[in-house]
């Protein structure tokens, strides 16, 4: 490695990598940055969060299994690049400021909830050595003073098997889950990205399997489709 190189990963490690959006020395997230992420916009479906142009009670793109679901931010530049950043290690403490801007954007859930990370397959989180829908739980709780549980776990070999095509995401992730001890009865999924929506769904079958019997999601970003149409009323 030239030593340039090392010098410059030294530095990584010594002063962080400042803005994950901008690359400004720094914190994790400027505040400039933290306050000129793309919000989801109104929020059309009162089940959903989707941003439709009327108000509405549900619409096509509620998620299956799910009785409640917000979102802070649109996947649109820089959020995709922001959670990347999150999901390396040198860069978690940006857990906090974008859980900030999830409890800015987000009303807490009812009295009672409790808030429940998507895990990670196991070796991937080895791999990472640490969850990030769990450090947002983590500060999501901590903010809105609701308890978090970690009672769902990935099902073993699930998504693994061979021959699973990659089209099929329903179906590769329907019996990812299981809550194999207690379950809350009033569940809300904290994840940092929704999607088809397809993870948020197995993850609620697993819940209401064990005897969950509400549950919601919390997420951080939103994949909406540009076009007109996801925004004519
Ligand atoms: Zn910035
Ligand atoms: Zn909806």
């Amino acid at each position: 490695m030239p030593w340039r190189r090392i010098g410059t990963a030294v530095m990584d490690v010594l002063i962080g990598d400042g803005c994950a959006a901008c690359g400004m020395p720094g914190p994790p997230l400027c505040d400039a940055c933290a306050g000129g992420m793309p919000e989801v916009g109104p929020r059309g479906c009162a089940r959903c969060g989707h941003p439709w142009a009327t108000p509405r009670p549900s619409c096509p793109q509620c998620i299956a299994g799910i009785a409640h679901a917000r979102q802070a931010l649109r996947y649109d530049p820089p959020v995709p690049e922001v959670v990347r950043a999150l999901k390396d290690s040198r860069r978690r403490l940006l857990a906090h400021p974008l859980a900030g801007l999830m409890a800015q954007h987000l009303d807490p859930p009812p009295r009672g909830a409790v808030l429940v990370p998507i895990p990670l397959a196991p070796q991937r989180h080895a791999d990472r050595g640490f969850n990030q829908a769990a450090l947002l739980a983590d500060a999501l709780g901590r903010t809105w003073g609701t308890p978090v549980s970690d009672c769902l776990e990935r099902a073993p070999g699930a998504g693994t098997q061979r021959g699973s095509r990659a089209t099929a995401r329903h179906a590769q992730v329907q019996g990812a889950f299981m809550a194999p001890g207690e379950v809350p009865l009033d569940a809300v999924l904290v994840d940092d990205v929704v999607t088809t929506g397809a993870t948020l769904t197995a993850a609620a079958r697993a819940l209401r399997r064990a005897g969950c019997a509400r549950v919601g999601a919390v997420s951080l970003a939103r994949v909406v489709l540009a076009g007109g149409r996801t925004r004519v009323g």
